[in-house]
């Protein structure tokens, strides 16, 4: 699996681009994004873009990139309502109303989407993995073969977690998701915001799990 990451401008998520073909989120600086995403890969070649929630900071590029790509769009089933609704995807905080996005497919725990062969010739997936607590359709994906986890605003590098205090949060849900990545073996953290963490990042997880802990027990 071939990873490029999109540094973020202002508050964007990060974007990450997948075998130049795949983004997980999109940010939502549009030019910005649509700029910087030529520089990697040609925008027209992007066949789906996967959303690890509906916040607007990382979605708010998505209608952009789909119409030059025609890509398809991916949330976690019970995620997709909130694309469309100004409070709960915080179009509204970020100054933006919603985009008329409509998801092509809608993800379910343990689910395994394609992302092409890897090294050894063998088909490559990234699983979805359920992690309600930032929002209560919030989505994981892990590559098992590069021990890869995309973790969006569940949990960040060094110990650090996402707010669970919006409309569509979980917070009391928030501690078991984390449990449940600390069962991965995860070498290559890839978060929704900040610097990714790219060694032994079990150790990030274990100390994301004892602030979740605290701060949601
Ligand atoms: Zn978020």
């Amino acid at each position: 699996m071939i990873v490029e990451r999109i540094v973020p401008a202002y508050y964007d998520s990060n974007i990450y681009v997948i075998n130049k073909k795949i983004l997980i989120d999109a940010g939502m600086s549009t030019d910005y994004i649509l700029s910087h995403l030529e520089n990697v890969t040609p925008v027209s070649d992007i066949e789906l873009i996967i959303l690890t929630h509906a916040h607007y900071d990382h979605f708010g590029a998505a209608p952009a990139i789909i119409k030059k790509s025609g890509a398809k769009l991916a949330i976690y089933e019970t995620e997709a309502s909130a694309l469309q609704d100004e409070d709960l995807s915080s179009a509204l905080m970020f100054g933006h109303t919603c985009p008329n996005l409509t998801p092509d497919i809608l993800c379910h725990d343990g689910d395994k989407i394609p992302i092409g062969k890897g090294e050894n010739g063998e088909e490559e997936f990234l699983e979805v993995i359920h992690t309600p607590g930032h929002t209560s359709g919030c989505m994981c994906l892990y590559e098992k073969s590069s021990k890869s986890l995309f973790s969006g605003d569940t949990l960040f590098s060094e110990g650090g977690i996402g707010r669970a205090d919006f409309g569509n949060s979980a917070a009391e849900k928030m501690t078991k998701s984390i449990q449940k990545l600390t069962a991965l073996d995860i070498q290559n953290l890839y978060p929704g915001h900040g610097t990714p963490t790219l060694k032994n990042a079990n150790r990030s997880v274990e100390l994301s799990l004892k602030f979740s802990e605290r701060m949601n027990p």
